[in-house]
């Protein structure tokens, strides 16, 4: 089988021909149909974040159940699935005893059993989610890490009905975020630096859109400011301004990775008594919460689609920030 793998730091990734493998105890093999790319995918390849090489990345990935390891009776070959970064703990710490396998440390992930951009993979049944009927696998795939991180970070920020949710960084995460927060109701503001993305974030669905010039916070305040905002910008400086354009006792969540600081005031966040929340993928229900909006049509991912042997095209796209607004390899078979 072919699989993309990274073998060292801002080079080129490789295709490489590689024997299929077999599912062991607690686990099943899944035919890949699709595989998202994800930021986090660049941030691995760029050294930005550590990881032993090499490695097969990819953690959006949805395929077919081909094959069940010894023992598995919760799915069936056939099954369409989705494989989510942390699949299951290891059962026995303290945080596993309380159903939080996200902060297991000895947790089993891609990282551990093999990333998504190949054309079979390993996973845990417990991290296999069922698609629902109807669901296009390019939709599908950015959903297990965009989709599941940004729904878990809308659930994470508590909005009440009628509230004001904004939304900061329009990216593969924030244009699902826009498309959740219109769904469930809310006034939903855009937050970009790019005049380009007004016309976009107005037509995933925002009813209003702050390009930021000066100050993120202070054009926030301009339009009312917002309860909740939930920020998927790397943009630190912007993130940072953002938070002063929140109301009173306005939740910021936070769901992206940078290598800078978020600077707070802290006599304005205690007079304001704002919360600054910091969001991950928070279990299951989120997943199925979003793949169901999705599968309902009120959220559409918007993909690009290419095959397992365009990966460095779409890295660098990625990295150039050129994506609109995910990239999907498709890996029929
Ligand atoms: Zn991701
Ligand atoms: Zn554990």
């Amino acid at each position: 089988m072919k699989a993309a793998y990274l073998s060292a730091i801002d080079k080129p990734l490789e295709i490489r021909d590689v024997p299929v493998p077999d599912p062991k105890d607690g686990e099943v093999r899944i035919r890949a149909h699709a595989s998202g790319v994800c930021g986090t995918d660049v941030h691995y390849w760029r050294g930005i974040l550590p990881l032993s090489l090499p490695i097969v990345l990819g953690h959006e990935p949805v395929g077919i159940v081909d094959k069940l390891g010894p023992g598995i009776t919760t799915l069936q070959p056939g099954d369409r699935v989705g494989v989510s970064w942390v699949q299951a703990g290891c059962g026995r710490c303290p945080c596993c005893q309380k159903e939080q396998i996200q902060y297991c440390a000895e947790q089993y992930n891609w990282i551990r059993l093999g990333g998504g951009h190949s054309e079979f993979m390993i996973a845990r049944a417990e991290g296999c989610t069922l698609l629902p009927d109807g669901l296009d696998w390019q939709d599908a795939a950015p959903l297990l890490c965009a989709g599941y991180t940004v729904m878990s970070g809308y659930r994470n920020g508590k909005p009440k009905p009628g509230e004001t949710v904004a939304v900061i960084g329009i990216g593969g995460l924030g244009h699902l975020a826009i498309q959740v927060v219109k769904a469930m109701g809310h006034r939903t503001i855009a937050i970009t630096s790019q005049e380009t993305k007004r016309s976009e974030a107005k037509a995933l669905g925002a009813d209003e859109v702050v390009v930021v010039g000066c100050h993120a916070g202070r054009e926030l305040v301009e339009i009312g400011g917002a309860d909740v905002i939930l920020s998927t910008s790397n943009s630190m400086k912007h993130n940072s301004q953002a938070i002063e354009g929140l109301l009173p006792e306005g939740r910021f969540v936070t769901m992206a990775i940078a290598n800078e600081r978020i600077d707070v005031d802290p006599l304005q966040m205690l007079e304001c008594q704002w919360s600054l929340i910091g969001s991950q993928q928070c279990g299951r229900k989120d997943l199925v919460e979003i793949l169901n909006l999705t599968a309902q049509g009120k959220v559409k991912p918007q993909v690009e689609t290419y095959g397992l042997e365009d990966i460095n095209l779409v890295m660098k796209r990625l990295a150039d920030g050129e994506v609109r607004y995910r990239s999907v390899l498709m890996i029929e078979q």
